[in-house]
């Protein structure tokens, strides 16, 4: 029987870079990808003639600098593109909010609504700063305990603030700084993105910050370059990848993880296993209750895990042109007018409808890197939030074109040009999401990032520190910490854990 060091089930971001880690140290690793191409959600096809979607994520925001340079990605290619604009928000009145990373340059911006707010907006992002500063210190370790995260905190006045993050609603915080609701709008409906929250949820102001923090670019070429260069770096270090290779279980004996059986029934060995897929899937589907306690399985079954979104890719033959911005092309915006108009939103997916009128966050993506399209057409790019992938009523598969008709016409409400310039489109919904990245339930992040499932809970106490229940057999995706996002920090901390066990430990840098 074919025999290795360790097999990673999933070629996504975190598999490959946990494979480059652990290919390093001399391992001999072997991934299975059950896709045609490596990358999971981070991943730029070719569906349309002549444009590149990024199917899943667009940004790479969360991507972590120690991942980039230990892998050489830069080295080989990798290529940011930053702008000065983060993203611009109309309104139906034609008015509209641009947001720069020059943080005068947007007071200048929110002035025009209210100079009350415009003075408020620097401490604001100071605390957006300040609270992605913290979470960045406790990325690249195995998760801290909650309450430790506030020991992290030395300032009282910090803790006040820090205090407020977790247990507040974003209305309840912005309510607080300013007073504008176009303002506040503008501000929630970043935090908004991709999480289960709304504006009015406690809990809902992590992912605000976290954008406001600034840290905004895209990839030349699509998303899909990183992942392409991971699967490069990892096989220069010696693992070796296949693609199109499903694995169908992972086969236990004696409460220890041996191998793994594939969809064609082949049994491969190894000493170790690690899994790049969601929680869920790997413990309920390719381990099976049968290998768990009972406690565990059902903790696991507990472990939230939901659609956000629904997502549209538009092949336009000419530039989005936006009332609210006259002659002024625009990449990044999100669509979203006031804080009310998000809380309805998600109240639509509280109860199981796509929302009526959903908040979307857009990217004319060819504005910076026309390489994604033909020559002189565009690619806008749409995350459409509040798509619940259990309906009250139809299946997806009856309701998405409908659903995606709608979110047209609410964004042609903005870009009188827009439906013109549609010459295709590419929409899938939560379902065809989990079809497509075999994600359980369409969710991006392998698990809903809410506190009661972050830091030591993600996915829960039994196995956040990478290491599972079932002897030899870890977990290296999103569904741990930090989290969803490409960020490539679980599959690098796995792999630490990895060696550890190994007694490959890697000296702290
Ligand atoms: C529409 C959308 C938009 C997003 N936008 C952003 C964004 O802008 N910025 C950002 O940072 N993040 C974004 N995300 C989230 C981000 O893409 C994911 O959280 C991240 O890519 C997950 O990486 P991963 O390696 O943990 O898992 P995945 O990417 O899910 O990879 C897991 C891999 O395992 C494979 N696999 C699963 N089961 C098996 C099996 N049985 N056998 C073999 N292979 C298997 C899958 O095919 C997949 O390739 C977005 C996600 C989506 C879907």
């Amino acid at each position: 029987m074919e025999k290795h060091d360790v097999i990673i089930v999933g070629a996504g971001h975190n598999g490959l870079t946990a494979a480059f880690y652990l290919a390093r140290k001399k391992l001999d690793v072997l991934v299975l990808e059950r896709s045609d191409v490596v990358g999971g959600c981070c991943v730029t096809r070719e569906i349309i003639g002549g444009y590149r979607f990024n199917l899943g994520a667009a940004f790479p925001t969360t991507l972590h600098p120690r991942v980039v340079s230990d892998m050489k990605l830069k080295e080989m290619g990798l290529k940011f593109i930053r702008s000065e604009m983060m993203y611009a928000v109309p309104f139906p009145d034609g008015t509209g909010i641009r947001l720069y990373t020059d943080v005068g340059k947007t007071c200048d911006e929110i002035a025009r609504f209210s100079a009350r707010d415009a003075a408020a907006y620097p401490e604001f992002v100071q605390l957006a700063r300040d609270f992605s500063e913290i979470f960045d210190l406790v990325r690249l370790f195995p998760p801290p305990d909650l309450k430790d995260m506030f020991s992290l905190v030395e300032d009282p006045a910090d803790l006040e603030s820090f205090k407020d993050i977790m247990f507040l609603s974003s209305k309840d915080l912005l309510d607080r700084y300013f007073e504008s609701d176009k303002v506040k709008a503008a501000l929630a409906i970043m935090g908004q993105d991709g999480y289960i929250l709304s504006p009015y949820s406690p809990g809902s102001p992590p992912g605000l910050l976290f954008h406001l923090a600034g840290r905004w670019a895209t990839v030349q070429g699509g998303m899909g370059t990183i992942t392409q260069l991971m699967a490069r770096a990892a096989e220069e270090a010696g693992a070796a990848i296949r693609t199109g290779v499903e694995v169908s279980q992972i086969v236990v004996e004696n409460g220890q993880a041996v191998g793994v059986r594939l969809a064609d029934g082949t049994v491969i060995g190894a000493r170790r296993i690690a899994s790049n897929a969601d929680p869920r899937r790997t413990f309920l589907n390719l381990v099976g209750p049968e290998s768990l306690e009972d406690k565990f399985t059902a903790k696991i079954r507990n472990y939230k895990t939901e659609a956000t979104g629904f997502k549209i890719d538009l092949a336009l033959d000419e530039m989005p042109e936006f009332t609210a911005f006259p002659g002024e092309p625009i990449g990044m915006f999100g669509i979203g007018p006031s804080l009310e108009y998000l809380e309805r939103a998600y109240d639509d997916f509280k109860y199981g409808r796509p929302s009526e009128n959903p908040y979307m966050l857009g990217l004319v993506s060819t504005l910076q890197d026309p390489s994604l399209a033909p020559p002189g057409k565009h690619y806008l790019y749409l995350w459409v939030q509040c798509a619940p992938y259990d309906l009250k009523e139809g299946d997806w598969d009856q309701i998405k074109d409908r659903v995606a008709d709608r979110t047209i016409d609410i964004l042609a409400g903005y870009v009188p040009n827009l439906k013109r310039a549609i010459s295709g489109r590419f929409v899938q919904s939560p379902l065809d999401l989990e079809r497509r990245f075999n994600i359980t339930r369409g969710d991006w992040g392998h698990g809903a990032m809410t506190f009661d499932q972050m830091f030591s809970f993600r996915p829960n106490l039994e196995c956040s520190g990478y290491r599972t229940p079932v002897r030899n057999l870890y977990i290296c995706g999103s569904g741990t910490h930090p989290g969803g996002g490409v960020s490539g920090v679980p599959g690098h901390n796995a792999a630490m854990v990895i060696l550890a066990d190994e007694g490959l430990a890697e000296e702290e840098k």
